[in-house]
């Protein structure tokens, strides 16, 4: 929902400033539509259907996986594709993953989105209303900016969006901005003061091979993106995670793992590997004995790795793979 349109419209009605409160309030909690925020007067419920609309999104396609992950790609007023998912852990996290971008203008080889054409930033509201999407649907507890685009280039609205999330049941604390290495957005995310947790997509260990994979790494180089993550945990305190892609034969040797602990101080990043969604990529993903064999050597030098579980992959469930799809066809 445009916020602002609605704080401009009830203005303009000679609405009490509360009623713009209560309002946000029923959507934040799920409301289907302005019919459902019962303590508005009918009138203003009517005034409010014909001149803000409920969503700046549209839904274009719903996806549901065996394992429960729902992806969705909604298009903007202008037709631009946005793609939202959600995913239901059996500890009870239920953590919804955002777009910042129509498209994105960097070009990571192993991403559906970095194929497509960049659109635009989205605004601060296009990003809620993915979130209030997925409200509607039940609770919801953790976010991640992990679905188009790099957050970092649009981190105005993103903050923006963030800053209303913990209305809807996320807490700042259990929302995580990734970024492929815009190293003047991790300093600017630094400066703030909202605490969410940094993620940064590596996903290589040495400069000439992060260069191959992704075009950023011209741009702000490993010692760069790691030099920022330090200022960030130095201002906020809190553990980087690096988001590691495991992709076959590629970035998934033991010289590879060996490396990338050499890189990092254990007390300030965490690994999470990331086996790879097939995504009509020329890539593969790394075997699963191969990832246990990464994580495993990674352990025995010193770094701690997780690895991710792997959801939606009957349903195209790779950044920008809907999009491609329904662009495809
Ligand atoms: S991985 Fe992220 S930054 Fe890279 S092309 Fe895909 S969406 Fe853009």
């Amino acid at each position: 929902m445009d916020l602002e349109l609605l704080r401009t419209t009830l203005e303009a009605a000679g609405e009490p400033s509360y009623r713009y409160d209560q309002a946000w309030a029923w959507q934040a909690r799920g409301a289907e539509d302005w019919e459902a925020m019962s303590d508005l007067p009918a009138p203003l419920r009517e005034k409010l259907n014909e001149q803000v609309p409920f969503s700046t999104l549209t839904v274009e396609n719903e996806a549901v996986s065996k394992d429960g992950t729902i992806k969705v790609l909604f298009t903007t007023a202008d037709r631009r594709p946005v793609e939202a998912v959600l995913m239901s852990y059996r500890d009870g996290r239920r953590s919804i993953c955002l777009s910042s971008q129509s498209g994105c203008p960097l070009t990571c080889s192993f991403c559906a989105t970095g194929a497509m054409k960049f659109g635009r930033n989205l605004t601060s509201a296009e990003i809620i209303d993915q979130a209030l999407h997925f409200r509607r649907l039940g609770d919801v507890n953790h976010c991640v900016f992990m679905g188009m685009g790099e957050p970092m280039m649009n981190l105005e609205s993103v903050l923006e969006a963030c800053a209303l999330l913990p209305d809807l049941g996320i807490t700042n604390r259990r929302t995580a901005i990734s970024t492929v290495g815009w190293a003047p957005g991790i300093d600017e995310l630094a400066a703030q003061s909202r605490p969410m947790r940094l993620a940064l997509s590596l996903h290589a260990p040495n400069d000439a091979l992060r260069s191959e994979i992704m075009a950023v790494n011209d741009r702000y180089s490993i010692e760069e993106v790691l030099a920022a993550c330090d200022r960030h945990y130095e201002a906020r305190r809190r553990m980087t995670f690096i988001e590691y892609v495991m992709l076959s034969g590629v970035n998934d040797r033991y010289e590879h793992a060996v490396e990338l602990a050499a890189l990092l101080d254990a007390k300030r990043y965490k690994i999470n590997l990331i086996p790879y969604n097939p995504s009509g990529s020329p890539y593969e993903g790394s075997s699963r004995a191969a990832i246990d064999a990464f994580q495993k050597t990674l352990e025995a030098e010193g770094i701690g790795a997780t690895v991710r579980l792997t959801r939606g992959q009957d349903i195209a469930a790779a950044c920008g793979q809907l999009a491609a799809n329904a662009l495809a066809g």
